[in-house]
């Protein structure tokens, strides 16, 4: 019976055990082991570093006025990242991709331009966060080693990672420049091709690169040489496999999940999986509802119905996982009143048009387990995508981390392998990524 109650939630538990009719002395023995299993979670929990390597921002919401070192109503921030015992995250230095049909300079230096202000804003708010709004409660970590010795200070802990290679423009310089403020990882491309490499999205619109560009190549080489992680989320299958033979460094997947599982073009394959492994790297399986559990569409009158909603409260079309996080900023811009009035349409709306419930932290767990099967527990770690996606109910933000811990307790994972599986694995190839380059600058 545990096995389909909600982690936490023990109360939900004895009422289940009520209904169907377990005997009192039964009940107690359910409550007692669940109880036993919470406890030794809770320690695991607490010993372990925590590191999520995917959590998206506005640069408004992290060092304005009202900002993540408050409870907002964003997913990620501060509070939430302390009742849940969430430890470290990798702030994503996310830059969304323009295509030469929207804007025919895209690919030009004015629009290089447009996108490398973009990061640029991003990578400012990460330093006035923690260097001027908490400094007292983060700080901000340039290698495995500093993660390590600020967690043992009792702080939490920032890295960076650029989600999308699109701003370094064709200046291969721009690489070491983002390094040198603070980026530990680079996705070569986002949703859309770029001047790197092909992305995902080739599958639905066709190819650009077949892989990687010869500037791609080049900056695969770079990061090599600098020590920071090539990340291949969000990029096509081509292009991920040649960057696994080409790396001379571990590659990471910072936020994708299990394609057999939930068959989408953002997630990897079986061979993928093999080769990523080959590299010695590591993927983060990401807690992001629609990679996790195929969903039936939205019937049309639902979808009528939430349009309708957006529209009445001037709030944009989340229709790209891109949008998420611009949707997510304009919905907590709503005044209190008009939030509680939105939110009392949309429970009208779930009640009416009932959509396909998302998927649940069990469903997430299910992709761990199938990583860990096929490559190995040192090769599968652990992110979120919060406030650009998330939705997994049981870790829909940072205040619910512990449940992950819970769930993997209750299948039997030991203390190493959660370790392993909520950082140690990144750190290492962290580590190895930066001993190659210290090798290769030699
Ligand atoms: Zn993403």
């Amino acid at each position: 019976m545990s096995r389909h109650a909600r982690p936490g939630l023990p109360a939900l538990v004895i009422a289940m055990a009520f209904a169907a009719g377990t005997s009192s002395s039964a009940l107690a023995q359910t409550s007692r082991a669940e109880d036993v299993l919470t406890k030794k979670a809770r320690a695991i929990h607490e010993k372990v570093i925590t590191l999520d390597t995917h959590i998206d921002f506005s640069p408004g919401d992290l060092a304005g006025e009202r900002n993540y070192s408050q409870r907002l109503e964003t997913q990620f921030n501060l509070p939430k990242m302390i009742d849940g015992g969430l430890d470290a995250l990798f702030f994503s230095i996310y830059v969304g991709q323009t295509r030469e049909a929207q804007n025919p300079d895209a690919f030009q230096a004015a629009g290089y331009e447009r996108a490398y202000k973009a990061a640029i804003e991003k990578f400012d708010a990460v330093h006035r966060f923690t260097h001027e709004i908490a400094p007292d409660k983060i700080e901000l970590a340039l290698n495995a080693a500093d993660v390590r010795r600020i967690k043992t200070q009792g702080k939490k802990i920032a890295l960076m990672g650029v989600e999308n290679g699109y701003p370094i423009g064709e200046e291969i310089a721009r690489v070491k420049e983002f390094y040198d403020r603070g980026a530990r990882y680079l996705s070569l491309t986002h949703n859309g091709h770029n001047q790197l490499a092909d992305s995902h999205t080739g599958e639905r619109d066709g190819w650009k690169w077949n892989g990687l560009s010869p500037l791609g190549k080049q900056a695969i080489a770079e990061m090599n040489r600098l020590g920071i992680m090539v990340d291949v989320s969000h990029a096509s299958k081509e292009s991920m496999m040649q960057t696994a033979g080409l790396s001379k460094a571990p590659i990471i997947a910072s936020h994708s999940a299990a394609r057999a599982l939930c068959d989408i073009s953002r997630n990897m394959d079986d061979e993928q999986l093999l080769a990523l492994k080959k590299t010695g790297g590591v993927i983060q399986v990401v807690a992001y509802s629609s990679f996790i559990r195929t969903t039936r569409p939205d019937s049309p009158e639902r979808a009528a119905a939430l349009t309708a909603l957006r529209k009445e409260f001037g709030l944009p079309e989340p229709t790209d996982p891109s949008q998420r996080a611009r949707f997510q900023s304009a919905l907590t811009q709503l005044s209190a009143d008009k939030r509680a009035q939105y939110e009392k349409k949309l429970v009208d709306i779930d009640h009416e048009h009932p959509g396909d419930p998302p998927a649940t932290i069990k469903d997430f767990v299910d992709h761990i387990d199938y990583a860990v099967k096929l490559i190995g527990i040192d090769h599968v770690g652990i992110s979120s995508d919060f406030d650009g996606g998330g939705g997994v109910i049981g870790w829909n933000d940072a205040s619910e981390t512990f449940n992950v811990t819970l769930e993997l307790v209750r299948r039997g994972y030991t203390e190493t392998k959660i370790e392993k599986l909520w950082g140690a694995n990144l750190l290492r190839v962290m580590d190895d990524v930066q001993r190659i380059a210290a090798e290769l600058q030699k």
